[in-house]
């Protein structure tokens, strides 16, 4: 691999397969190198990302008005109930408020929030310049909750205090801190499950629930999908935590096994072979054969249309390849399996929060002229996307212009996302997806040249 284009820093972040890794192997889940342009989300996104869907929640951005930017509608997470979750509020920090602190102002915020609202739960990120300006939010939040007798839970996320894995790791502790109270509930067991991390994009949530209901298996709480105050404290109860999005997720699911002593299996419902193994291993792992056969007779029957369904699909996608840049490690794996199911090749994956576990499966399944990346920047995702002749690019808001720009076609995996991909009916959707982007006519017209 050539280096003139990359930061002599990055040098660790980055392999080819064949090439094999410097040193310790890929250097991953660390801070992104100073100056990269990282494509990564800040620490506030990622605590935000994961906290939103909560849907009676007030999500209250201590900050200038323009962190409030990745706020409005910020996941295509869908709600049952309410919609309070959707809006945007902001305390809008201006220089004043720099110079003599911005707490009045947070105040002032929380109580025209709850006067207009009503909410039981608030949560407060600080941003950046609060971080910088050392607003005590922590003792806001405690005064407002004690005065309106609710809960409002601190979120202590300046984007520089880390990366968006730190965002993860604070959301998870105040879902904790919401559970705190009620923790006395895990002596009243009850059979059933919480799903963590899938955030009922575009109802995804919905779908896995359902056919965990023909396996006969109940959901006791969404975290956070489709979630709410009440729903999220019921979590104690469960038998069995299931992660689907690892990256966010596992170090909340080791809080709740350590302290609730509920267990936890990572799975993931993209793709016609992750959906049915994750579907077999929950039957097997809350030791219920009944449940097994009920997964054994849905998948069987899934499958069956499915593969009637990939027939027309396969000989068009065949021996194209694709480039992935996705959040976790774990979705990553799953669509390097889906594109090896529709005879795809994967050449380039990378991730922001892949952790060393992932990135290992990645390396086993991807061929040997792949290059593996992580935390990668504009210009190295182009450089590799041109060297290795990629068709496709699967990534989130952030990479689809990138990959307009050079021409190729793109597929939306990320949270903004509208449309469902998950399950049985997220591959026909994923299948559709590929190959009206990859096989679109607009691509004959465009020249080397024009590019
Ligand atoms: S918290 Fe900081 S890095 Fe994140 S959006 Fe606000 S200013 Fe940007």
């Amino acid at each position: 691999m050539g280096n003139e284009t990359l930061l002599e820093d990055r040098r660790d972040f980055i392999f080819v397969k064949q090439e094999g890794c410097s040193g310790k192997g890929l250097r991953c889940d660390s801070n992104s190198v100073s100056g990269s342009v990282s494509q990564r989300a800040c620490v506030y996104c990622g605590a935000r990302v994961v906290l939103n869907p909560i849907t009676d929640a007030v999500h209250i951005v201590h900050g200038p008005i323009g962190c409030a930017s990745y706020t409005w509608d910020i996941r295509g997470s869908l709600s049952s109930g309410s919609d309070l979750y959707r809006n945007s509020f902001s305390t809008d920090l201006q220089e004043k408020d720099v110079i003599f602190g911005g707490e009045k102002r947070l105040e002032a915020a929380l109580e025209e929030v709850i006067e207009k609202k009503h909410p039981r739960l608030i949560f407060v990120y600080a941003t950046c310049i609060v971080g910088v300006i050392g607003d005590d939010v922590e003792a806001v939040c405690k005064r407002m909750a004690a005065k309106h007798k609710l809960r409002i839970i601190p979120v202590q996320s300046p984007g520089f205090s880390g990366n968006k894995a730190t965002g993860y790791k604070l959301a998870c502790d105040a879902i904790m801190e919401l559970i705190a109270p009620h923790k006395a509930k895990k002596q009243l067991k009850q059979p059933g499950l919480n799903i963590l991390g899938d955030f009922n994009l575009a109802g995804e949530l919905w779908m896995v629930k359902n056919y965990l209901k023909q396996m006969e298996i109940p959901v006791i709480a969404g975290i956070t999908g489709d979630s709410s105050y009440d729903t999220l404290l019921q979590a104690p109860v469960a038998t069995l935590n299931v992660v689907q999005c690892a990256g966010s997720s596992t170090y909340l699911a080791k809080r709740m096994e350590e302290e609730l002593g509920i267990p936890y299996i990572k799975v993931s419902f993209y793709g016609m072979e992750d959906t049915m193994n994750s579907l077999l291993r929950i039957a097997e792992e809350l030791n219920n054969a009944e449940a097994r056969k009920r997964a054994m007779f849905l998948v069987d029957r899934e499958t069956r249309k499915l593969e009637e369904f990939l027939k027309v699909y396969r000989p068009r996608l065949k021996g194209k390849k694709a480039a992935i840049y996705v959040g976790g490690g774990f979705k990553a794996i799953s669509l390097i399996r889906q594109f090896r199911s529709l005879g795809m090749e994967t050449v380039l994956v990378g991730t922001q929060t892949g952790k060393k576990e992932e990135y290992e499966i990645i390396t086993e399944l991807v061929d040997e002229t792949a290059v593996v990346l992580d935390d990668a920047n504009p210009a190295e995702l182009e450089r590799f996307i041109k060297e290795k002749g990629a068709h496709i690019l699967v990534g989130g808001v952030k990479e689809r212009p990138l990959a307009y720009k050079l021409g190729l076609a793109f597929c939306d995996h990320n949270h903004e996302r509208k449309h469902p991909l998950c399950g049985f009916d997220g591959v026909v959707n994923f299948t559709k997806e590929i190959d009206q982007s990859i096989n679109h006519p607009v691509w004959s017209y465009l020249k080397e040249a024009d590019l």
